[in-house]
């Protein structure tokens, strides 16, 4: 589904944050990349949806070459969630989550019944929740919204980016759990990106343990623990 070949990115300030970089995840397999701050991960997911473009190599998505493929069209296939979902403050939690509804152009019953669906799904009451601001929403709650809204046009790919980074550790095990339910419903092909290693055994199916621009060691949770 996703495919890295020898893909690599050089800042202009002579930074290679990605070096060399060959990879793939299959389709509906989630894949956490692990490491210490600084050693690239966030650079490859960015370069799924372009919002960085490699110095080399390429990246193939439904192994069709990402350059090719229009940006708005891509863009529509990949969900993105980041540490600070940013949320619109002044449209509610249900407008928010339809955004990229609206943005398609979808008949608004249509899409306030598909957010209302998605509200459901993460664990928010649309009845409740979907009439608030974001401000009236705890952080969880808040980030529960931004995978709402990632998830709203139905996209085969998923990019989430410490997620959960900014709650505190118990609501944080909580969402994760919610998340692994909700994996196993809507089976995305994911690349989640953490910087805390029981958070990517416990959500990957497979781990990309980065060091330094590589990936140091990709396997099974259990292999890169090291169990027998
Ligand atoms: P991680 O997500 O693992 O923390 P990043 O991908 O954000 O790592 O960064 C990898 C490396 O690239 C770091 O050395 C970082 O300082 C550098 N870097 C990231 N963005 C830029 C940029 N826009 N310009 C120059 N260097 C950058
Ligand atoms: P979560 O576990 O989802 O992060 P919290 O423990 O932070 O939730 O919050 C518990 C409850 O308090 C939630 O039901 C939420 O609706 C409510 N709440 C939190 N912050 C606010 C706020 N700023 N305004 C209104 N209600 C809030």
């Amino acid at each position: 589904m996703i495919r890295f070949e020898h893909v690599t990115k050089r800042y202009a300030d002579g930074t290679t944050a990605v070096d060399d970089l060959s990879f793939h995840v299959a389709e509906g397999e989630l894949v956490t990349l692990v490491g210490p701050s600084g050693c690239g991960k966030t650079t490859t997911m960015k370069m799924v949806n372009r919002l960085i473009e490699p110095t080399s190599g390429r990246i193939l998505l439904d192994g069709e070459d990402i350059t090719a493929v229009d940006p708005v069209r891509l863009r529509r296939r990949i969900g993105y969630v980041i540490q600070q979902v940013g949320l619109f403050p002044h449209r509610t939690v249900l407008d928010n989550t339809a955004t990229v509804c609206h943005l398609l152009g979808w008949p608004r019953k249509k899409a306030r019944a598909r957010a209302a669906e998605l509200l459901d799904l993460v664990g928010l009451d649309p009845a409740v929740h979907g009439g608030r601001y974001p401000e009236q929403l705890s952080g969880g709650q808040r980030q529960r919204v931004g995978v709402a809204r990632a998830l709203a046009a139905d996209p085969p790919v998923l990019l989430m980016d410490e997620p959960f980074g900014a709650v505190d550790p118990v609501v944080r095990e909580r969402l994760q759990n919610e998340f692994l339910r909700l994996q196993s419903q809507v089976r995305k092909t994911v690349l989640f990106v953490t910087h805390d290693i029981e958070e990517a055994v416990r959500l990957g199916d497979r781990i990309a343990v980065y060091g330094e621009g590589r990936i140091a060691q990709f396997d099974a949770p259990t292999v890169v623990l090291g169990a027998p």
